[in-house]
């Protein structure tokens, strides 16, 4: 395991590649410290007594402690400590981890590379091994380049007018292979060490090319990340945890890129790359119920303090609503549970959560998400969206009429209500409140997504029937 210092010490030795804004960017520039700060975290967790038994696991590969971010699951346990792991960072950070990308992907590579070799000649699985056992002794962190940018929605890889819309493989070479696209919303590529990139959807016989999957370090030569950053609001005097995080997303192009083989996971196997796309989601969904069940929480504790703030908190009303947010976290958690619980163990050994708990829990967490905001915004009142700049209230003409006015409940001082308001402001009324709005609803998949998976998984005739006994009607 290695420390946070060392995770960025590696990453200012990046070659430049990331743009933002019309410009070249290091891995140094202020925009991108906000999820740096937040990658730190789960290096500097893991050697903290208390989180130390959810943050590290038991190589499989060596029998060595690593950091569980690189850990595949072995057990159910695996995955119930994967899941809390992601809720106590997310609390921790006060938002998304970012760094369970990388693991999701790496769960879903053991499983299907040992499938596909199970049909055939290839030997996926040991270049795999070989490149998890690389991941763990260096405690790389990785994200998952999946979502292609996907030209017209209705039309299929091979249909699209530009070809490339969907990431494919353009030339077979003695050593590896070359690869052309993009994939659309990538989380943390600015500052991880490695991308791996898979398949986003199923694929026919026809569309072997755009059957891929690799990995490559950050900075290899033809990868471009175009990218857009989030942070709250910066601070000049009111520091505060919330205001340290940051993310940010690119569209991650590759030009003509090329990948040896030792890096190839998915080489035209088209059968296998729609099992391999469901599951890095399945995974991710799992992961939601972890991050989602943290970031739902702290909606509720920030309408619960705004509540006794404003000294409401005693009104039915209010009370009911919260109930209400903390439903929607437990529910989110349970379904996580339950995945685990009922997880069934893969060729690999790796263990796969169920997939109607996690589609539930992910469902749950997305279609419930502006109903969150809406009741935190009901409570708080307008202020989070008119609260004066920061500076106004160390203004000597403005800031004594401020903390005078801003007073509500006795016995709150005027900082810790402006600390409060200063909070919704950034959670609500910001590029990045919005930003998250859009990353709870589709981030892991759109709620359609989790609506196919529900209705794949499940059966639907026994329920059928089940009704028509209760009916009296004969099958
Ligand atoms: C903040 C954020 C972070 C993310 N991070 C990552 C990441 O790190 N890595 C990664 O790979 N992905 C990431 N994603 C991508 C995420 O998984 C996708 O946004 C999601 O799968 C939806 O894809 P899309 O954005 O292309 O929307 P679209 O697929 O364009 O969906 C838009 C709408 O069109 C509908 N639609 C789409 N296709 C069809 C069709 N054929 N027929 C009918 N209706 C259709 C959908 O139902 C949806 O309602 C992230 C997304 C967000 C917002």
């Amino acid at each position: 395991m290695i420390t946070s210092q060392e995770y960025r010490a590696r990453l200012k030795k990046l070659k430049p590649n990331v743009y933002m804004d019309g410009d070249i960017i290091s891995r140094e520039d202020p925009r991108l410290a906000g999820g740096i700060n937040i990658m730190s975290q789960t290096y500097d967790l893991a050697y903290k007594p208390e989180f130390e038994e959810v943050l590290t696991a038991t190589s499989h590969l060596n029998g060595r402690k690593i950091n569980r971010f690189t850990h595949i699951h072995q057990s159910v346990d695996d995955l119930l400590k994967k899941q809390k792991m992601t809720r106590l960072c997310s609390q921790e950070v006060g938002g998304c981890i970012q760094r369970c990308m990388g693991t999701d992907a790496l769960n879903a590579l053991s499983v299907v590379t040992h499938e596909v070799d199970q049909q055939g000649d290839t030997e996926y699985y040991q270049r795999f091994l070989k490149y998890l056992q690389y991941i763990q002794d260096n405690d790389l962190a990785a994200n998952c380049a999946q979502t292609d940018v996907k030209g017209d929605r209705m039309k299929r890889p091979h249909e699209q007018s530009d070809p490339d819309l969907y990431l494919r493989i353009v030339e077979k070479l003695p050593d590896g292979i070359v690869v052309t696209g993009a994939k659309a919303h990538n989380t943390c590529s600015a500052y991880i060490d490695e991308i791996i990139a898979l398949p986003t959807r199923r694929l026919t016989a026809e569309e072997g090319p755009w059957a891929v999957a690799f990995a490559l370090p950050a900075d290899w030569e033809g990868v471009t990340l175009i990218n857009a950053a989030y942070s709250p609001r910066p601070r000049r005097k009111l520091h505060a945890p919330y205001a340290e995080l940051g993310v940010s997303h690119s569209i991650t192009v590759f030009d003509k890129v090329f990948v040896p083989w030792e890096r190839v996971f998915l080489c035209g196997e088209w059968e296998a790359a729609g099992r391999l796309g469901l599951l890095f989601a399945l995974y991710h969904r799992h992961s939601y119920t972890g991050c989602k069940a943290a970031l739902s929480e702290i909606v509720a504790g920030a309408a619960a303090l705004v509540a006794e703030y404003n000294g409401i908190d005693r009104s039915q009303h209010v009370r009911h609503k919260i109930a209400e947010l903390i439903a929607v976290v437990e529910l989110i958690f349970a379904a996580g549970i339950a995945a685990a619980v009922n997880a069934r163990r893969a060729s690999s050994g790796t263990y796969i959560p169920d997939v109607t708990f996690c589609n539930v829990g992910r469902y749950v967490a997305g279609t419930n998400i502006y109903k969150e905001y809406e009741t935190l915004a009901e409570i708080a009142g307008g202020l989070p969206a008119t609260l004066p700049p920061e500076m106004d209230f160390y203004n000597p003409k403005t800031g004594p009429y401020l903390e005078k006015y801003i007073m509500r409940k006795d016995g709150i001082s005027a900082e810790d209500q402006h600390r409060c308001f200063r909070l919704l402001q950034d959670m609500m009324s910001s590029a990045w409140g919005g930003h998250k709005l859009i990353d709870a609803l589709h981030g892991g998949g759109s709620p359609v997504m989790e609506r196919i998976g529900i209705l794949n998984a499940y059966d639907l005739e026994s329920v059928k029937r089940l009704a028509k006994r209760l009916a009296g009607i004969k099958t």
